[in-house]
């Protein structure tokens, strides 16, 4: 019988994972590592994880899929709404190797609340889901996963590691026994850890923190694992991660071109702040009162409020002011990695604006970069910052000026990926695509590749 695994560990980028190695923290991963085809794997346009797992798991790109980001602005551009399930308009790899008659396991794989039932596909939802559910065949495993939801937040932010360790146990062992005592022909896993603990606490990752490090280590243990029990194993990151010296605010410099407009300061009601202390990042509300006054001021605000929260809070920040663009009175607002247009005839202008500037390292029309049926709700403009000269997005909001030079850690297009054969030739890599995922477990499994799959099985 042929088996395939794929274990995904969001986020993972390889100059930190060779670290990792270095340390010693994954010795079973790094073992797999030496003896697999491996290299590189170019992330998804935008890099992000709800557009980059779908497409890894579906093997089209997003204009068959439908997912770009995990929000989208709803139809009056009143508000913005959480994808589920339900957006996902293709069938992800473990629903076409269940409706082909064969039994898949998909744990953590993004939009899978609520779950969508098919016949021999066991399935535990995601941190996106509003509350972890499973498949009751495998309730015996899955009651006892605990992960973090959109309704429970996560230890991490408070950076309670004995709480992270033991929820993070719960996962990893839940997985284990699930791959050891139950019977499947395809299992599919998404760590999601990596991702998180990169934005929160790159810092600690990079200096190889204890508490960080057990973590890792524990994840370490499925690699441990899976390997007798698959004839293949695909390893992959969703996207890398890297630190970035520029952070652009796309909405400030649509409000320079005077397409964007900031919330009115009358209907301000939570005006955030963000301060950094140490590697920790907290938010919290500044009164309203003390915006009026900053507000009148001129720039740089951004020193004067550091200055004044250096006195109130005796410890050195950094704080920036921030201001919600207002969709609804805008022309045109960023979101994510995308740019809406209420006027469509403003396109070609906004794309040939953003092409001449040094921050942007691609912007494209969406039709130009995705092809398929499934574009509603995608942003009219797709812009990616120019990641090589250091640039990362920051945030929609609106500050005082559209590039700010700041030390932080963001996505990075390069992800990893690990092939693993029994008696295959290790090698390195790099023409391996988002898309030959999907096409490379259904010929290693001897099922029909749909169509109009956009990549091809890799040849081992
Ligand atoms: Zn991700």
């Amino acid at each position: 019988m042929k088996k395939v695994a794929m274990i995904g560990l969001d986020g993972m980028h390889w100059p930190i994972l060779n670290k990792l190695f270095d340390w010693g923290v994954m010795p079973n991963l790094r073992k797999l590592a030496i003896e697999s085809f491996k290299g590189t794997l170019r992330s998804t346009i935008p890099p992000e994880s709800a557009t980059a797992w779908t497409t890894i798991a579906t093997g089209v790109n997003p204009g068959k899929h439908g997912i770009f980001g995990f929000t989208r602005p709803t139809k009056g551009y009143n508000d913005t709404r959480i994808l589920n399930s339900q957006d996902v308009k293709y069938l992800r790899i473990h629903e076409m190797v269940a409706a082909q008659n064969l039994k898949s396991v998909c744990i953590n794989q993004i939009l899978t609340y609520p779950i969508k039932r098919f016949n021999g596909s066991s399935i535990i939802t995601d941190w996106l889901s509003p509350e972890i559910k499973y498949s009751r065949d495998i309730e015996r495993f899955a009651k006892g996963y605990h992960g973090p939801t959109l309704t429970k937040t996560s230890s991490l932010l408070a950076k309670n590691w004995n709480d992270e360790y033991s929820e993070l146990s719960s996962r990893v062992d839940t997985t284990n026994a699930l791959m050891k005592e139950i019977d499947w022909d395809l299992f599919w896993v998404v760590y999601s850890e990596p991702d998180h603990l990169f934005h929160r606490y790159y810092e600690l990752v990079r200096k190889g923190n204890k508490e960080v490090m057990k973590l890792f280590a524990k994840m370490d243990e499925t690699f441990g694992i899976v390997k007798d029990l698959v004839d293949l194993l695909i390893i992959t990151s969703d996207h890398g991660f890297a630190r970035f010296r520029h952070a652009i605010y796309i909405n400030t410099f649509l409000q320079k071109l005077g397409l964007a407009n900031s919330v009115k300061q009358e209907i301000l009601k939570d005006l955030v702040c963000h301060r950094q202390v140490e590697e920790q990042k907290m938010t919290f509300q500044l009164p309203r009162e003390t915006y009026r006054i900053l507000s009148a001021l001129p720039a740089p605000v951004e020193l004067i409020l550091s200055k004044i929260y250096k006195q109130l809070l005796k410890s050195d920040i950094k704080a920036e002011m921030t201001t919600y663009v207002d969709p609804k009175s805008s022309r045109a607002f960023a979101h994510g990695f995308g740019i809406y247009l209420k006027e469509k005839e403003l396109t070609d202008r906004v794309v040939s604006i953003l092409k001449k500037m040094q921050f942007v390292g691609g912007v494209w029309k969406k039709e130009d970069i995705y092809n398929g049926n499934n574009l509603e709700g995608f942003p009219d403009i797709v812009a990616m910052p120019n990641f090589s000269k250091g640039f990362a997005l920051r945030s929609d909001t609106i500050t005082p000026k559209s590039i700010v030079r700041r030390d932080f850690a963001s996505h990075h297009p390069d992800g990893i990926v690990m092939i693993y054969k029994d008696e295959m030739k290790p090698r390195m890599v790099n023409a391996i695509t988002v898309y030959d995922i999907v096409p490379t477990i259904l010929n290693h499994l001897e099922l029909e590749i749909p169509q109009d799959a956009d990549g091809t099985a890799i040849k081992l």
